[in-house]
């Protein structure tokens, strides 16, 4: 815990680490090397023309009370308590997610009669290897056909029977952000539908300056505790001494001794070799010149001739996202890297624009302006093989991994908080907070 202690990548993960670390005086110097020009991570935002957009929608909701109260203080007041407001779009409809008993009365009965009988036959599957097994056992091959199927093949670039079933736990479960909102099987959700009281999330968000405010508020406090925080500095991997750490190097050749080094970063880049992979997502922000009645803050695209997987509407996070009597919108893609929206994103604008406008989320007369932007690495691929895959990779002494990217796990805010908090006070974090 103590010498010179050096800390891959400034999201939220890193960031938490290097101020703990720093308050508690347990290094002797730290330095915080981040490969981006601001500090934040995924969980980041920017502005244009009086607009303010996250790289992503970011709703902080944890179940850890550890957490919660360390978020509020870093952000030191200034943050607004919201509701939780999510859609899904399905048969051209908007319905509430997790579902609601209106909405469910509103699918069409061709939807909804084979998914009641696939709740009474869902124990039959008792062989589990696969995503979509998993998802056939807990929801149905019903709903499987109709929604998950292709939502997963668009979402992830693979096919669902070739995903692990850990995907669940991460692409089903942490996306709706609060236990309490038990969605992780058509059981459940049922149950959900007659309770008397549904369960509603509350969840955390700054008051100003989107969710970057967090991030921000993290490098003040470091920097006024004597911390560096190196920007535009790229680790292409460490240093070693037989099975030692004893540094990093940067992608320009600097070399930076430390004792220990705490990596953030995509695990990948320290192990290319070792089958794992990540997908990446662009996406596209675009300004609009009068407000929409679009009242979730995000919502999912299921079926096929529909670009984007998500779209997410700022101002229902701060009004101050917009300027007034505007609104805005955001649109994701995740893909390959190699692909050709990530390569060209501007050559899919108009697609994009005519899907927002066929799922009448804009005007596309309104639109004053769109703009893309490219973020690697936002979501680990869990194929069929990766848990074997994780476990060939062994660390040397002194390198120490956390974070989303940094463990191959796919984290909410919260766990990577609670990871690095964990590590300040020298303890282990478990893989999994879920379970
Ligand atoms: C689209 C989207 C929506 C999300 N919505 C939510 C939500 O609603 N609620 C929620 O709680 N969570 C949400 N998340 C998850 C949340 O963003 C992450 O859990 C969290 O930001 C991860 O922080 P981290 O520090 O672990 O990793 P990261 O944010 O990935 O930080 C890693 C840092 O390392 C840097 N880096 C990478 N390579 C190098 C290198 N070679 N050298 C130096 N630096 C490097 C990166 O630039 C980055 O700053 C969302 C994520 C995405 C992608």
């Amino acid at each position: 815990m103590s010498g010179k202690i050096l800390v891959v990548g400034a999201g939220v993960a890193g960031l938490t680490l290097a101020e703990r670390m720093l308050a508690r005086e347990s290094a002797e110097s730290l330095v915080l090397v981040e490969r981006g020009d601001r500090v934040g991570g995924l969980a980041r935002s920017f502005q244009v023309e009086g607009y303010t957009f996250d790289i992503g929608p970011h709703r902080f909701h944890t179940a850890y009370p550890e957490v919660e109260s360390y978020v509020r203080k870093v952000l030191a007041g200034g943050y607004l308590t919201i509701p939780r407001a999510s859609s899904v779009y399905l048969l051209g409809r908007y319905h509430d997610w997790p579902l609601t008993l209106s909405s469910v009365l509103r699918l069409p009965p061709r939807i909804l009669l084979p998914s009641v009988l696939d709740l009474l036959r869902r124990n039959r599957i008792t062989s589990r290897t696969s995503f979509a097994d998993h998802i056939r056992a807990r929801y149905g091959e019903n709903l499987y056909q109709f929604f998950f199927r292709d939502y997963t093949r668009k979402f992830t670039g693979t096919d669902a029977e070739q995903l692990h079933l850990d995907w669940a736990e991460a692409g089903v479960n942490r996306a709706v952000i609060d236990r309490k909102v038990n969605a992780d099987s058509l059981a459940a959700i049922l149950r959900g539908l007659f309770s008397p009281k549904q369960a509603t999330t509350q969840f955390i968000y700054p008051e100003s300056g989107g969710i970057q405010a967090f991030a921000d508020g993290l490098a003040r406090r470091i920097r006024s505790m004597g911390g560096k925080i190196k920007l535009n500095c790229e680790a292409r991997g460490v240093t070693t001494s037989g099975e030692r750490v004893t540094g990093i190097e940067l992608t320009n050749g600097e070399r930076i001794p430390a004792d220990r080094v705490y990596w953030s970063a995509p695990l990948t880049v320290l192990f290319p070799d070792r089958g794992l992979s990540f997908i990446h997502t662009v996406l596209y922000f675009l300004g609009l010149g009068k407000r929409r009645s679009n009242p979730y803050q995000w919502c999912y695209f299921g079926e096929k001739d529909v670009i984007f997987s998500r779209t997410t509407v700022p101002r229902n996070f701060f009004p101050g996202a917009v300027p007034e009597g505007r609104d805005s919108i955001a649109a994701e893609i995740t893909c390959p890297v190699g692909s050709d929206v990530w390569k060209n994103p501007e050559r899919f604008e108009q697609r994009v624009m005519e899907d927002l406008a066929r799922v009448g989320a804009i005007d596309p007369d309104r639109v004053e302006f769109v703009t893309t932007r490219r973020i690697r690495e936002t979501y680990p691929v869990y194929d069929l093989r990766y848990v074997e895959h994780l476990r060939s990779i062994q660390s040397p002494e002194g390198l120490v991994l956390l974070g989303r990217c940094g463990t191959f796990w796919y984290n909410n805010m919260d766990h990577s908080i609670a990871q690095a908090l964990a590590l300040s006070r020298g303890e282990s974090f478990e893989r999994d907070f879920w379970r």
